[in-house]
């Protein structure tokens, strides 16, 4: 019996914290005279995975490969196309307005850029306090500032910091300032939408030390979008690798980082450094640009970049195949490595 499908389930939990099954997100072009719809942007086209509770998946691809919408879709923030989004149980896609605000205290987003997703005319106790507002999650007003005093805490910062405004800070302290907000109605999964892309290296390393610390203080579960393997790879329990709107590779983290079953993830992974001296990768350069999602190459989406392409990549799209235990990949280099 063939294992090539789209849909990787990798045995995780009995009932997983978070299933997303089919997911597309199509962006409309309009064009011409009259603005009519002339095509869509692919950007998200049949993404699946799962997330067991206490997990980390890293999320991995260049710039406009749809590993965002995807976590937006997810949280909601954007209308997926279709697709399903199954949270403790719950199909999401299709929640009324009500459930889905209910359901925010338990899915919660870290945005990329510390500059700009803080509102620079509150104060950082008003942003870390709105949800607690929202959400009614305090009695009177001690508790109020008792709960913003141990967020602030929890991240590393400090009680007198609750009257200054995000401009007072560096750019890894407004981070902080961002997964407190996040942390303040205690959610269950948090969506790190390349949390430290805008930070210096050395305060990158401090930011995801925090946020591990703080998976393990409050059992949290992450999607972790990055667009760099190197910054997942302490992090991530699992890493999937995104390319033109799909998942094209998705294995436990030290798998995928020791035997890739991907050119592509192979390309990303030569240009992740060898903390050992005198060691180095040598490195893959991928020819010409992520092809347009508008109109995707035939075939296999990567074989205008792929430096292993053969004839029939040209034409046949891969099966997303199990190469081994929980290790998926979409590569007909794998055809005959798949599972039996
Ligand atoms: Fe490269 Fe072909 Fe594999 Fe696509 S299917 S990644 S083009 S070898």
């Amino acid at each position: 019996m063939s294992t090539a499908r789209r849909d990787p389930f990798p045995a995780l939990a009995d009932q997983p914290l978070l299933r997303v099954n089919e997911l597309v997100k199509h962006f409309p072009v309009k064009g011409g005279l009259f603005g009519r719809t002339s095509g869509s942007v692919r950007a998200v086209d049949g993404v699946s995975f799962e997330l067991a509770k206490g997990e980390t998946l890293g999320l991995v691809g260049e710039s406009g490969c749809g590993k965002s919408t995807t976590g937006r879709c997810i949280l909601r923030l954007i209308e997926p196309t279709s697709g399903e989004v199954w949270f403790e149980g719950r199909n999401v896609v299709g929640l009324g307005r009500e459930a889905m605000r209910a359901l925010c205290r338990d899915m919660q987003i870290i945005f990329q850029d510390p500059y700009a997703s803080l509102d620079p005319r509150m104060t950082v106790g008003a942003i870390v306090g709105e949800a607690l507002v929202i959400h009614n999650l305090t009695k009177t007003e001690t508790q109020y500032r008792e709960r913003i005093v141990e967020l602030l805490e929890t991240v590393g910062l400090h009680a007198d910091h609750l009257r200054r405004y995000p401009h007072e800070f560096s750019g890894g302290q407004r981070q902080r300032i961002g997964i407190a907000r996040a942390l303040a109605v205690s959610p269950k999964l948090i969506v790190c939408d390349e949390p430290v892309s805008a930070l210096d290296v050395s305060i990158q390393a401090q930011v995801i030390n925090l946020l591990e610390d703080l998976q393990q203080k409050f059992d949290l579960t992450y999607l972790f979008i990055a667009h760099d393997l190197s910054v997942v790879e302490h992090i991530s329990d699992r890493v999937a690798v995104m390319y033109l709107g799909r998942i094209v590779e998705i294995a436990p983290a030290r798998e995928l980082y020791t035997t890739p079953r991907h050119p592509y993830t192979e390309a990303l992974l030569s240009a992740v450094p060898i903390p050992e001296p005198g060691l180095k990768r040598t490195r893959i350069r991928l020819v010409g640009d992520v092809p347009n999602p508008i109109n995707p190459p035939s075939g296999c989406h990567f074989h205008p970049r792929c430096p292993k392409v053969m004839e029939r990549c040209k034409t046949e799209s891969p099966a997303f195949r199990q190469v081994s235990g929980g290790h998926w990949a979409a590569c007909h280099l794998n055809d005959s490595a798949g599972l039996t």
